[in-house]
């Protein structure tokens, strides 16, 4: 039990402190250089008496593990972030990116949302137990990953490969949950609870070169255009989940813009691209979209280097982003169909991560939901799949299941969300941090008593 009163007033305090200054250190990646993230964390857990393991996948990719001991009745639980930001455009922003400046009631800079906040969340949470003198029935580990942002080869996944015995838990806390978004009065929490796989492909085509003034028929880079085409206007089948059908039926009851009905018309192959297309809100839409279909996007395309000269080759590379169950040849396959034979071409996987996803069913999951409705009267959890990829994959890959933290407090749209997590300006207000901090300590309180 704790044994002393929170001061969350001076728990306020500290968070943002800290916080301002972990944005202030720049681990944008490329090129990472997460060391100087690692040791501030270190030297901080070290200032409660943490004992912290830094470990360097190559020089400067830092990694930081650490653990709050409980008795080992239960199995840990790990509590995740990672501490590379993407790049920022300085010039973009209203005040510098890596300036950690505190205005009114907001912290700014990058990594303010993704994911220092979270970082820091579980930080205090974990100093909080401590200065308590909580007794836990669980190891919480506390893990900081490098690289997440580029795929984790540096972070997670070389943890995962080389380290494990460090970081093996029984549930993960990690980022990729949506706080607060206000619908019809009711503040919708959305939790990450599965992610898509990600498979990057390469379409090479092969044709006869000449001159460009004698044109003889189709070349190399018309193929690739009618190609191109096909798999823009390409839409996959509908695919449902139980997710998909919480998500939806908890979404559904919410909003305003849609008949009930309209909008669980999503679940039905004839009429969920039309239901779609009626959605308002363009972040809830694409989000929805992403849950429900494989997607294809061409976003790289190269050939030719004389605009005389009909080259004898030219690619194109197609971001494909698969639901559970789905892998990379599956998706080769559907590519080739939504292609319908139209022309011949190579294909190559440039990278591809695997689509992971973890059940409702487990205490930690009811434990978030409850807790997220006691810290708002008018809050309701769902479970989401997200579109990118993040560090819970490498758990989830190993049966360990890992969720989403619904971390912010915030009446916003989806779409308006979304765009704070790698655009400019991306701030988070004090209260948010405030929320997220109270909401993770109940939740770990609660789920290591
Ligand atoms: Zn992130």
């Amino acid at each position: 039990m704790v044994t002393r009163e929170i001061n969350w007033q001076e728990v306020t305090a500290e968070a943002v402190r800290v916080l301002s200054q972990y944005i202030r250190i720049d681990t944008t990646n490329p090129p990472g250089n997460e060391i100087e993230g690692a040791l501030f964390l270190k030297e901080i857990l070290e200032g409660d008496g943490f004992e912290c393991i830094v470990l360097e996948s190559e020089k400067g990719r830092g990694n930081i593990v650490s653990r709050y001991k409980g008795d080992g009745t239960l199995s840990p639980l790990l509590l995740l972030h990672h501490i590379d930001v993407v790049p920022a455009e300085a010039d973009k922003w209203d005040y510098p990116p890596f300036s950690g400046k505190v205005l009114k009631d907001e912290i700014w800079g990058r990594g303010a949302f993704d994911c220092k906040s979270l970082g820091v969340m579980e930080l205090m949470v974990l100093l909080l137990l401590k200065r308590g003198g909580f007794k836990s029935r669980r190891d919480i580990i506390f893990l900081a990953t490098g690289d997440e942002e580029a795929g984790g080869k540096h972070g997670a996944e070389w943890m995962a490969k080389n380290h494990f015995d460090l970081i093996n838990a029984g549930s993960v806390v990690n980022e990729g949950g949506v706080g607060g978004l206000t619908v019809n009065r009711k503040n919708l929490y959305l939790c990450q609870t599965a992610e898509k796989g990600v498979c990057w492909i390469r379409l090479t085509f092969q044709g006869t070169p000449g001159h460009a003034s004698m044109p003889g028929g189709p070349t190399c880079v018309s193929d690739m255009a009618t190609v191109i085409e096909r798999i823009s206007k390409y839409r996959s089948p509908l695919q449902t989940s139980p997710i998909t059908t919480k998500f939806i039926e908890g979404f559904a009851r919410e909003q305003r813009f849609m008949k009930e009905e309209r909008f669980q018309g999503l679940l039905d192959g004839t009429t969920s691209p039309d239901s779609l297309d009626e959605i308002p809100d363009k972040g809830l839409k694409n989000i929805l979209n992403s849950m429900l279909y494989n997607t294809f996007v061409p976003t790289v395309v190269r050939g030719g280097n004389k605009t005389n000269v009909i080259p004898s080759e030219c690619y194109c590379e197609i971001d494909c982003r698969m639901l559970p169950g789905e892998n990379p040849d599956s998706i080769i396959q559907e590519l080739k169909e939504a292609c319908g034979g139209s022309a011949d071409f190579d294909i190559e996987i440039l990278g591809s991560s695997v689509p992971t996803e973890s059940g409702i069913s487990t205490e930690l999951y009811s434990i978030i939901d409850t807790t997220v409705k006691k810290h708002d009267s008018e809050a309701k959890l769902i479970p989401f799949i997200s579109a990118g990829a993040t560090d819970s994959r490498f758990f989830r890959e190993k049966g360990i299941p890992a969720y989403g933290f619904p971390q912010l407090k915030v009446g916003d749209s989806l779409s308006s969300h979304l765009e704070k997590m790698h655009g400019h300006n991306e701030r988070v207000s004090i209260d948010s941090l405030l929320h997220g901090i109270r909401a993770l300590y109940d939740i770990v309180f609660e789920f290591c008593s």
